[in-house]
């Protein structure tokens, strides 16, 4: 079954991670997403252990003095996200493995973390020319925020080098989607 394993995938934004995830987990019932806690108000639909586990930034600190987490991040004041350990505990007890969709930063975390229990894959574009055109392609977000991203996608490329336990070059999506199947199930069987 799960074996206590886990799965991290990070990219700059644009570069399909969203698309690969969503291929593997289509493949494998086993794999489940980790549910961060976070301080903020819902937002919209969000429900309560569905997104996120939504705590006051009171209970957060609590919790991080009694050292519950794998890893936290105060992203904005007062807005504090961050993987529990005990839905680490939760997803392994029920035999799956985790699966975890974060930024460079907290992908590194979560690595050295767990060690040889995780597979790190980095998701990237094969040119930043064809990371621009996905993005624009998407249709979802303004020009400022294309830019933004572009910018971001860089320096994360950068920071990510050397530190993913796969680069996964997400080219011709078929070949990406045969190749991330390869590398999951060797994982897996280790
Ligand atoms: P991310 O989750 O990394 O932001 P998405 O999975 O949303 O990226 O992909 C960004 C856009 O690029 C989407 O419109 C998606 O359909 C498209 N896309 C993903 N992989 C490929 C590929 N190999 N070739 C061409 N387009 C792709
Ligand atoms: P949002 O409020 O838009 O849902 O998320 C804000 C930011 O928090 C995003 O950049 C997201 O990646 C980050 N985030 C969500 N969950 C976690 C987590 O468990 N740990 C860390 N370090 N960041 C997280």
């Amino acid at each position: 079954m799960g074996n206590n394993k886990v799965l991290i995938f990070s990219a700059p934004s644009g570069s399909g991670k969203t698309t690969v995830v969503n291929h593997l987990l289509g493949l494998h019932p086993e794999f489940e997403f980790s549910i961060s806690a976070a301080s903020r108000k819902p937002r919209g639909t969000e429900r309560d252990g569905v997104e996120y586990y939504f705590i006051s930034a009171e209970e957060f600190r609590s919790l991080i003095a009694q050292d519950a987490f794998v890893e936290y991040q105060e992203v904005y004041e007062d807005h504090f996200y961050g993987t529990l350990k005990r839905e680490v505990d939760r997803i392994w007890e029920a035999g799956h493995v985790i699966l975890f969709d974060v930024d460079v930063k907290g992908a590194w975390n979560l690595k050295k973390y767990f060690g040889d229990k995780a597979l790190s894959v980095l998701v990237a574009p094969p040119s930043m020319e064809e990371l621009e055109r996905r993005l624009r392609g998407r249709g979802t977000d303004s020009e400022d925020e294309i830019r933004m991203r572009l910018d971001k996608a860089a320096y994360e490329m950068d920071y990510a080098a050397g530190k993913a336990d796969y680069k996964l070059v997400n080219d011709d999506l078929a070949t990406a989607f045969s190749e991330i199947e390869k590398v999951v199930d060797e994982f897996l069987a280790r």
